[in-house]
């Protein structure tokens, strides 16, 4: 089964918990049994010298016998729970209790330990050389002689008493059950607490983790909805917003390829159809050349929207590169103008220019510019009724100049406006009045007057006409006079 990130959390959490409990368990546990054990230790040594006052100095002064002793010893063994051994000065065992029951009680102490010294205090826990079968504790106190010097270290005797260690071995079953058994409950409360906090994360999370799935999978329509007012909740916000963003994307990029394949495939369907006919005869040779146009005119259009495509690409990969410099716009606008003559010319169009700033040098890149005018009044020609007027228009205003391409044609929707600088937006999209349009000319002219920083706006009516205008910046360096005219280009109207 997989393992989520909560569970690993829970369990190294609770890992840990038990690990430090385990360690705190083991070293107090060992702390209180050593500490309980010097302190039975040190008991056993008080009580042994009290049974050396009470009991065994009265026999060695003679105010005891040894019968009395030995009964002695029997009520204190039971009131204490400890076997006494009496050992005289030479080692010998001369009085004993057994009530731990040793397996024998030696007749001599050296008998069971040759080294032993009579005028040394003894501690030890264990089964007493082996004559316990159980662990016992241990304590050995020497009797000195009551001589009158201070330091005297002549003994007269030896005690030995052993207790059993089981009363002390449950103590720590007591601390336990006193300590832990709170400290466990507060770790399992903890737990719980940081179960529910935990579930508070990570919950959302797999929320998350769960969406980000169904948008790698294509479904941006998957909602987090995670409203927190915390990281998570924003984070599931941008996730959502990336998400709708791809899915905008997406949609533009399968509208794309749609009209690419939509405008590459009806020229050549048309060139395709009047070649056969012209080489199957359908199309006699007398009228071949009319088709053979509109066969060119079709390649003319396929070029250029090639062209666009490539421009837009490139401004997409790269961003626009501009080769900025100081140019007079008046002149560009001319050269561009004189550019449409024959075109004018066809459709009696007159093309006017009409001048009315102080200042023409901008600061742009030139042929970028240059292009921007030559979409604009291509648009305006291609909209135009035959005899009509357009007006290019410069005017100043402080360090900019305005632009403008006006025209009396179809006009535009309002509705419409916003959406002729979309890619390969028409608004005829039959292109039954122009025939050439790709939908790239005002996308391109856009990214163009954008890259300048400049702006580019329309202004439009349905059934009289539409004007475009556009922005520059006057560069500082201007000439020092430049008078400002009108020219126009009057087209021939029909006899
Ligand atoms: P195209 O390269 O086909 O001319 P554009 O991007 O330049 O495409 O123009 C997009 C659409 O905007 C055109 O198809 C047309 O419908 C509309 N349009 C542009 N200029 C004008 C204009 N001067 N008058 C009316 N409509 C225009």
């Amino acid at each position: 089964m997989k393992k989520t990130f909560f569970d690993r959390f829970i369990i190294g959490y609770f890992s840990l918990m038990f690990t430090f409990f385990l360690i705190l368990l083991v070293y107090t546990t060992g702390l209180a049994k050593r500490s309980l054990i010097s302190e039975r230790e040190n008991t056993l040594i008080n009580e042994g010298h009290m049974i050396i006052k009470q009991a065994i100095e009265p026999y060695y002064e003679g105010k005891n016998s040894l019968t009395t002793l030995a009964l002695d010893f029997e009520d204190l063994s039971d009131f204490t729970s400890t076997d006494l051994w009496y050992l005289d000065k030479t080692g010998n065992t001369v009085i004993y209790t057994n009530k731990l029951n040793a397996s024998k009680i030696p007749d001599s102490i050296y008998d069971i330990v040759p080294t032993f010294t009579l005028n040394e205090e003894l501690k030890m826990k264990n089964t007493f050389y082996g004559l316990y079968e159980n662990d016992v504790l241990s304590v050995g106190i020497p009797i000195l002689a009551n001589t009158d010097s201070i330091d005297s270290t002549e003994v007269n005797g030896y005690l030995i008493l052993h207790t059993s260690v089981t009363t002390l071995n449950k103590y720590p079953y007591e601390i336990f059950v006193a300590c832990y058994i709170p400290v466990i409950v507060l770790i399992l409360i903890s737990c719980l607490f940081l179960a529910y906090l935990s579930s508070r994360v990570f919950k959302p999370i797999s929320k998350i983790s769960a969406a980000a799935k169904q948008y790698a999978a294509g479904n941006f329509a998957e909602r987090i909805n995670i409203h927190s007012n915390d990281e998570l909740g924003e984070l599931s916000t941008n996730l959502e917003y990336m998400a709708d963003e791809i899915n905008k994307l997406d949609e533009y990029r399968r509208q794309f390829i749609a009209n690419i394949s939509h405008d590459f495939r009806s020229p050549l369907t048309s060139i395709k159809g009047y070649v056969e006919a012209m080489l199957d005869g359908t199309i006699p040779p007398e009228k071949q050349e009319k088709y053979l146009n509109t066969v060119l005119s079709e390649t003319k259009r396929l070029t250029k929207l090639t062209t666009g495509l490539l421009e837009l690409n490139t401004f997409d990969r790269q961003g626009i590169m501009l080769k900025v410099e100081d140019f007079d716009i008046r002149k560009s606008i001319n050269g561009t103008i004189n550019t449409f003559e024959g075109t004018c010319n066809k459709k009696f169009i007159r093309l006017v220019l009409v001048d009315t700033a102080k200042q023409h040098i901008v600061t742009a890149d030139k042929t970028k510019i240059q292009q921007v005018i030559y979409n604009l009044i291509d648009n305006a020609i291609k909209f135009s009724p035959h005899g009509s007027t357009i007006t290019v228009k410069i005017t100043q205003h402080q360090s900019k100049v305005f632009i403008s391409v006006k025209d009396s044609g179809i006009g535009i929707d309002k509705e419409k406006q916003k959406k002729i600088w979309d890619r390969f937006y028409k608004t005829d999209s039959s292109r039954g009045k122009d025939k050439q349009g790709t939908g790239l000319g005002l996308s391109i002219t856009k990214e163009i007057i954008k890259a300048h920083n400049e702006n580019i706006n329309v202004i439009s009516t349905p059934g009289v006409g539409s004007e475009f205008i556009f922005t520059l910046t006057l560069s500082a360096n201007q000439p020092l006079s430049y008078p400002s005219h009108s020219v126009s280009r009057d087209a021939k109207l029909p006899e």
